[in-house]
């Protein structure tokens, strides 16, 4: 006899295709889809930031709070390009200008009491359910919005087992004592095994502590969270969960119902078993940007402009791979030092170095349908999921050997030349005594541009690129066989 379908509640701050900052949104929308043959339904919930109720169209009431933090607050239940949210309606959190965690470049000072109120209505949802009845059978909160869920679930009693994933542990939702009233947090538990996080309180921290479960989204970042490099003062925590067998890596997929070049609206389709269009989406990003037909590898950066993903490296370096015959084009924001030494490189080499500042989807499409290389020079990398579209839209990853990128990108060494294997250039590998430097990344791109001169070997390594797996099929199968310990 067939078993209803399980029912996943997924809590989490964005969610692709409908509002996204990072590969938080794409790996949260893409789940639902990967997971549903594998017999779990899935509902999101997330916050109904300013104009997502309009944008989602027809919304019902599901459930409602008269006093949610501070004001009035409903959830409404809507249908969106194939997925199921429910979208937190609270006004008083989440309708005001910005984005979703910062406005005029500083967070929102009630960041805390926004997210809080956030897990609250999760965890009320997973212990009542909402007015259509609907309850699910395991929660799944992702990051340090959803952080505590798993806590305000513990304290209420309830069995609802909990999974959390941690896509980044840089963000750890801190927040003084003094809150813990405000946010309905018990004082007693206020102690360095559960909320106390050096003197704060961690929404991150909370829910490490609490849930049934805790994940990350590679097998080296789960083994590199464990060491204060990595751990961000959170090492302890990882280390005693995974200690007790409690956490493991599981890596991203990408959607490719979306990010498939053969289908993809915004480009020229092509394949890795009809890879000739991809000249012509080059031509166009080149023309796109003004840019001259470079000698040697057009190179293409999607990225948040941060420490983490390490653009000073892409200045340092960059320079001499368009002396060598190189083109380059980035897309980005954030910090205002980093756009701004971006902006006098592409000044110094306008044939050569093209610049969009901002946010823009169809072009980052565009520009992985373009590119023979996408640069990825992360400090750390807890998965990163522009160098898997790269991979399968034929723009080979030169990447800093950490976390996910070190998972998912085989160098092109010799001997995987040789075999076969290779799928892109690494640099930085600590295991070898590497360091994530200008230097290495420098090298790395050297060996992208003499490999390029050997149009043969450059054309056997693309293809082979474009057929690593890299979508949703392996991962999804580790995610539902552990909903399927969690519940049992
Ligand atoms: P992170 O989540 O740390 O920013 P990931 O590599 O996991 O890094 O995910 C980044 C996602 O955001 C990718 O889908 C990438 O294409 C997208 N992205 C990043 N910056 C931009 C931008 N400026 N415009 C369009 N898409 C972007």
């Amino acid at each position: 006899m067939a078993r209803r379908p399980r029912r996943v509640l997924s809590v989490a701050s964005e969610c692709a295709p409908l509002l996204k900052t990072g590969g938080l949104a794409d790996v949260v929308g893409a789940l639902p889809a990967a997971l549903a043959p594998l017999g779990w339904r899935s509902r999101i919930l997330m916050p109904a930031y300013r104009g997502l109720l309009e944008q989602v169209g027809r919304s019902r009431r599901v459930w409602r709070d008269d006093d949610l933090f501070g004001g009035p607050a409903a959830v409404r239940s809507a249908s969106y390009r194939g997925l199921d949210l429910l979208l937190l309606d609270a006004p008083h959190l989440f309708d005001r200008p910005g984005g979703p965690y910062t406005v005029d470049g500083h967070d929102h000072p009630d960041n805390h009491v926004r997210f809080a109120a956030l897990s609250w209505v999760g965890a009320r949802i997973a212990m009542h359910g909402t007015v259509d009845r609907w309850r699910p059978d395991l929660v799944h909160a992702h990051d340090w919005q959803a952080g505590l869920v798993p806590s305000y679930l513990a304290y209420a009693g309830s069995e609802v087992p909990t999974l959390l994933t941690i896509h980044n542990i840089a963000f750890q939702g801190v927040f003084g004592p003094d809150q813990l009233d405000r946010l309905r947090l018990p004082t007693w538990d206020f102690h360095p095994e559960a909320l106390e996080y050096h003197g704060l309180v961690s929404t991150l921290k909370a829910g490490m502590v609490h849930a049934s479960r805790v994940t990350t989204v590679s097998p080296t970042y789960a083994e590199e969270l464990a060491t204060p490099e990595f751990g961000f003062g959170l090492e302890g925590v990882v280390a005693s969960r995974r200690d007790r067998g409690e956490m493991v890596g599981i890596l991203n997929g990408i959607d490719t119902s979306v990010w498939d070049p053969a289908t993809d609206p915004h480009v020229v389709p092509f394949s890795a078993s009809a890879p000739g269009a991809k000249a012509e989406n080059r031509r166009a990003l080149l023309a796109e940007f003004g840019l001259d037909e470079p000698n040697g590898p057009l190179a293409v950066v999607v990225t948040r402009l941060t420490h983490q993903k390490g653009v000073d490296l892409l200045l340092e370096a960059l320079p001499a791979f368009v002396e060598a015959g190189g083109a380059v084009v980035v897309l980005g924001s954030g910090d205002a030092g980093y756009e701004y030494g971006l902006g006098e490189l592409a000044a110094r080499y306008p044939r050569s170095v093209g610049l969009r500042l901002g946010y823009d989807e169809p072009l980052s499409h565009r520009m992985y349908a373009g590119g023979d290389l996408v640069l990825v020079p992360s400090r750390f990398e807890p998965c990163g999921l522009t160098q898997l579209y790269g991979l399968r839209y034929g723009a080979l990853p030169v990447v800093a050997s950490t976390g996910g990128l070190r998972d998912t990108v085989a160098d092109a060494t010799p001997e995987r030349l040789a075999d076969g294997s290779a799928t892109g250039f690494a640099f930085g590998d600590p295991t070898q005594g590497g360091a994530i430097d200008a230097g290495g990344l420098g090298f790395a791109l050297g060996r992208a541009v003499d490999l390029y001169a050997d149009r043969d070997a450059w054309l056997r390594l693309r293809a082979r690129a474009m057929r690593a797996p890299v979508d949703w099929s392996t991962s999804a199968t580790r995610y539902a066989e552990l909903f399927a310990e969690l519940v049992r």
